[in-house]
């Protein structure tokens, strides 16, 4: 996010605290759970939900815009899977001052690049070299994600990446920054989850205790060192570490909020706490964003929700890292 568009954040936050709002600044969308990849800590094209329909999508989009929201993040599933995603998007475009983000895993952005003129920020999914993204995400996948990077390179989108670390790919996570600087983009790093994406079977592949700190070491020496294209900040890295996250409050419910294929709106991906969902068709805006109360869980993985959270508690090196871009 770049200066200005950080500074609209920072006056609409500020109005939340001041006026005690609760605003949906920054919207997660998951279009869809259909994919066209099947990720090793990932089952959630298994999940087979019913998805809204166009118009459905298109009222929402209206909503959120009429509410507050600066940022919507498609995510999935694969949201270009969606056969209306041009529609869409001009949609959502057509609303102005809405940012749009999207997260895809790359394969189709060369085949879909005209639905995607207006898409801000293009976050694609790069675990690893080829052999080790194509152990973890399937064959062909590597050359499918660097084939989209291209692409929106060329349409003028920022290219921005997102290593989901395991025990697999944790030792080439250089690797991925030398990538990522061919396409001048920063990356963000995260470990997977304990359990399967869409499920609650344990993810094999999920970073052991020393792999994880290690990393995240490696990157705090790395991001020490000067070197460009970690997009965690360094107390987004600390808060990855084991044993070093502090407590913080999370903004979901308050500044942000995660929209499921179906309406449901819930806090965010995370599948392991108890919480009854509200609908926003079914029930509307207002009930499902205020059914979000205050939620204990402090255990965020997400490196772009720890810098969200981070800042929307204030800390300093979240707030400025974002400030450089
Ligand atoms: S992690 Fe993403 S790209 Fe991989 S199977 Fe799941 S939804 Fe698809
Ligand atoms: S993982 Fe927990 S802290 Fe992070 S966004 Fe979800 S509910 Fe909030």
């Amino acid at each position: 996010m770049n200066t200005i568009k950080w500074s609209r954040l920072a006056l609409a936050y500020s109005k939340c605290v001041l006026l005690k709002k609760r605003i949906p600044l920054i919207v997660g969308w998951a279009l869809t759970y259909r994919c066209n990849s099947n990720c090793l800590y990932c089952s959630l094209s298994k999940k087979g939900v019913k998805e809204l329909t166009t118009d459905e999508v298109f009222k929402i989009t209206d909503t959120l815009k009429k509410k507050g929201a600066l940022r919507i993040s498609l995510t999935g599933g694969e949201p270009l899977i969606r056969e209306d995603i041009g529609r869409i998007i001009e949609h959502m475009r057509s609303l102005g001052s809405v940012e749009i983000k999207l997260n895809t895993n790359g394969k189709l952005v060369k085949k879909k690049i005209d639905d995607l003129a207006g898409v801000n920020i293009i976050n694609i999914s790069l675990d690893g070299p080829e052999k080790i993204h194509d152990a973890l995400r399937g064959a062909g996948s590597f050359n499918g994600a660097l084939e989209g990077a291209e692409a929106a390179k060329r349409n003028d989108a920022e290219v921005l990446f997102t290593a989901v670390i395991t025990d697999i790919n944790a030792p080439y996570l250089e690797h991925v920054l030398k990538i990522a600087a061919h396409f001048d983009a920063k990356v963000f790093f995260q470990p997977a989850t304990s359990n399967v994406l869409g499920d609650k079977t344990v993810n094999k592949n999920a970073p052991r205790e020393d792999a994880l700190d290690k990393a995240i070491s490696q990157l705090l020496s790395l991001k020490k060192a000067g070197v460009d294209g970690i997009a965690n900040s360094r107390a987004g890295l600390l808060y990855l570490k084991p044993g070093e996250g502090k407590e913080i409050r999370c903004a979901s419910g308050h500044i942000s909020l995660r929209i499921e294929p179906n309406g449901d709106v819930i806090y965010c991906s995370r599948e392991d706490f108890p919480f009854k969902a509200l609908n926003i068709v079914r029930d509307g805006f207002d009930k499902a964003f205020s059914n979000l109360g205050d939620i204990s869980c402090r255990r965020c993985l997400c490196g772009a929700r720890v810098e969200l959270n981070l800042a929307y508690n204030h800390n300093l090196s979240a707030i400025t890292n974002q400030f450089r871009g």
